[in-house]
């Protein structure tokens, strides 16, 4: 009988290559642990890929992961200028593409391969003597469908929530008619390529963009360019809130300048007439028009969009709708896992609290570790876009620093998991206070809730205005401050 590999000699999973999913990876390899990465796209970085068109807000400087830099040095890479600010396809190009094909992680990545399902060996989720010390079972399934079982020391979850979209419907369920009007492909992806891969679906065609934020934003700004071009293309835009000047933030005063420079341009669209604004309303019916009308101008209005509204229900016939709705995290193949996630947020327990849309719409979050991020389960973690769960702010930077102290961490070496220390842009909308709101309840934030490096809620509080900085994605200081956004 073969004896068990010994779980120190096993590799550490990784679930996705996405910017954070390889920077875990290269932190592995310092520490000299194994990483073993799986992507379910063709290429890293394959969700990055699919909103390649758009440009990144934060310039290189803040997107490169120093481990991942110490890997790419000893090749022929040359570092991006760290000012310029990198679209998604040159963020993959110029930085994914070349760290995943370094000698060290080349042969670490499984390509079209996606994670199904995540569980211990032998043991189902109620299992508990011996636990901590069983390894990992990662199943995983190829792009023709063959079914394999891996076994790991660890696991990191980076596989983000550009798969999970919310729905359009309020209450976060679809609109009725929703599912039918998704698989006539008449709501596009949430960020599609307007003004290139998908211009013929948008040019002379009437679209409504659904949510605000930053994505709904570069949408509109997309369009708005394709009008230019194209004068018979009209664009209508749904937003919760009752007054669209909350989605521009603070121009020229943004901690990235690129961010801040989208919202003066949206806004200068409104205020030029360019963009139909429907506030208040949400989205309560989608309905296929059979057979499909022609107007004068020779458009077709595929699809009747109702939406309620305070005034009563509103109706709109468009062409194609885009969900900017945000994302949410997918759990399903954590079932047998045993993790502890903020009832709210659907994020790790510690860091739900610190990143709620009702009260933060920050980019500006403490940085934050292994400690705010362990779940029941020892040696498994969720890291990157999906550790924010439904909280839309998650930053690259941020999930960097995530998986520096992650990989610690796993290698034993908790003090350095606990130094977590990272210098961010200040983004959003919460300049004044980094990590907790002025605007939460004393419930939503305690210090047993904060991880051991945050600081305590009551260093928040100084101002009493919050410091308006870029195209927040919530609103002001949170949905808390916008009641109406609700
Ligand atoms: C339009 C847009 C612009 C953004 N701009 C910025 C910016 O300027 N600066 C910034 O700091 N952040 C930005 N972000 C936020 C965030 O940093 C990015 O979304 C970033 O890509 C998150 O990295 P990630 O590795 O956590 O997840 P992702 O990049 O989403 O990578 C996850 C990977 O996992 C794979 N995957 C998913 N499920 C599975 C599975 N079951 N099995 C195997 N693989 C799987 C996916 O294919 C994907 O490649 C932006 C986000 C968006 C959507």
């Amino acid at each position: 009988m073969t004896e068990p590999t010994p779980l120190s000699e096993l590799p550490v999973a990784i679930i996705g290559a996405g910017p954070v999913g390889l920077a875990a990876a290269a932190h592995l390899i310092t520490r000299e642990i194994e990483p073993l990465v799986f992507e379910t796209g063709a290429m890293p970085g394959a969700a990055v890929s699919a909103w390649g068109h758009i440009g990144l807000f934060s310039p290189w400087k803040y997107n490169i992961d120093e481990a991942a830099r110490t890997l790419l040095g000893s090749t022929d890479w040359v570092e991006p200028e760290g000012d310029y600010l990198p679209t998604g396809a040159e963020l993959v190009a110029q930085y994914l593409t070349p760290l995943a094909t370094t000698p060290q992680l080349r042969n670490a990545i499984r390509m079209q391969t996606r994670v199904i399902a995540v569980s211990r060996l032998g043991k189902d989720r109620t299992r508990t003597p011996g636990r901590g010390d069983t390894p990992f079972l990662v199943r995983t399934q190829g792009a023709q469908g063959q079914v394999e079982d891996h076994v790991v020391r660890a696991v990191i979850d980076t596989s983000g929530t550009w798969e999970t979209p919310n729905p359009l419907g309020h209450a976060g369920l679809p609109a009725i008619g929703e599912p039918a009007a998704r698989e006539a492909g008449l709501v596009t992806s949430p960020l599609p390529d307007v003004l290139g891969r998908d211009r013929a679906q948008f040019a002379g065609h009437h679209t409504l963009v659904v949510g605000a934020g930053h994505s709904a934003a570069n949408t509109l700004l997309a369009l708005g360019e394709l009008r230019e071009a194209e004068p018979s293309t009209r664009i209508s835009w749904a937003i919760r809130g009752s007054d669209p000047a909350s989605v521009y933030g603070g121009g020229d005063q943004d901690g990235l300048p690129a961010r801040g420079a989208l919202g003066a341009r949206l806004r200068h669209l409104v205020e030029a007439g360019h963009i139909e604004v429907h506030t208040s309303m949400t989205i309560a019916e989608l309905s296929i028009a059979s057979p499909a009308p022609t107007s004068a101008a020779g458009i077709t209005n595929a699809l009747t969009v109702t939406g309620t509204t305070p005034a009563g229900a509103v109706s709109v016939d468009v062409d194609r709708v885009v969900p900017t709705t945000g994302f949410r995290p997918d759990l399903s193949f954590l079932r047998e896992i045993r993790v502890d996630l903020d009832p709210i947020v659907e994020a790790p327990t510690g860091l739900g609290p610190l990143i709620d849309p009702e009260y933060h719409s920050c980019g500006t979050v403490a940085p934050h570790g292994a400690r705010l991020l362990a779940h029941p389960e020892t040696d498994f973690y969720i890291a990157g876009m999906k550790s924010y769960g439904r909280a839309p702010t998650f930053l690259m930077a941020t999930g960097y620093e995530q998986v520096r102290s992650i990989v610690a961490a796993i290698a034993g070496d908790q003090a350095a998991a606990d130094a977590v220390e990272l210098v961010l842009p200040e983004t959003g909308v919460c300049s004044s206070d980094i990590g907790s709101s002025c605007a939460a309840p004393e419930s939503a934030v305690s210090e047993e809730t904060i991880g051991c490096c945050e600081p305590t809620p009551t260093e928040c509080c100084a101002p009493d205005e919050p410091v308006t900085i870029g195209i927040p994605t919530g609103l002001t200081h949170g949905r808390a401050a916008g009641r109406t956004s609700d």
